[in-house]
């Protein structure tokens, strides 16, 4: 069965006088390139020149606390199960007498690991999460020679408790909830 109509049948005819100098495939050539010169390029000159990515963008996560600074994760491990990459793992323990400011809930992650490696960054983590402690973000997740150091633990994943440490997720979420919203022909 022919999958495109770009095959071409070889022939054993003799090569024309045209053909047997080359020349013209050589002009045809570099008419290519020539007409690339002027053309806009694909590329960027990064990172002086950064891409504006999409308003839906999903990138490195952030776990993300209250208003109090307490995190939001509770450990209930939705989003591993979740995760079509079994990118995440965690430990969960119990939350102990005189640490409520640091949880919100009695139980929560005393560690949470994602392996960027393995992450497809398709969002379904936060899709999942029921106590909206989870988020994909607009950050990139930077490039590294060690394999190990994409394994992410709460430390580049918990946002900090002081204003300039926040991870604000509310421009992405909104564009999130309006693109939801057309796919279902809601009206925002
Ligand atoms: S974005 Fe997708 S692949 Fe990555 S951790 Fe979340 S669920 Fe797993
Ligand atoms: S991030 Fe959300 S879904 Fe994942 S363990 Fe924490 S609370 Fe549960």
């Amino acid at each position: 069965m022919q999958l495109t109509n770009r095959s071409v049948q070889v022939v054993n005819k003799k090569m024309t006088f045209m053909e047997r100098i080359y020349l013209p495939a050589i002009f045809k050539g570099m008419a290519t390139t020539l007409r690339h010169f002027f053309m806009r390029p694909a590329t960027v000159r990064y990172p002086e020149v950064k891409r504006e990515f999409a308003p839906v963008y999903r990138g490195w996560h952030v776990l993300k606390r209250d208003e109090q600074g307490r995190e939001n994760c509770t450990a209930c491990g939705l989003c591993a199960v979740a995760c079509p990459a079994e990118a995440i793992t965690m430990v969960a323990e119990e939350r102990q007498k005189g640490e409520e400011h640091l949880y919100r809930e009695e139980k929560y992650a005393a560690t949470y690991e994602i392996n960027m490696l393995r992450c497809i960054f398709c969002g379904l983590c936060e899709e999942a999460c029921p106590k909206e402690a989870i988020f994909l973000t607009d950050r990139i997740v930077p490039a590294d020679y060690a394999r190990n150091g994409f394994i992410f633990g709460k430390d580049m994943l918990v946002e900090g408790t002081t204003p300039d440490k926040r991870v604000d997720v509310s421009v992405r979420q909104k564009h999130v909830q309006e693109k939801k919203w057309a796919a279902e022909g809601v009206k925002s």
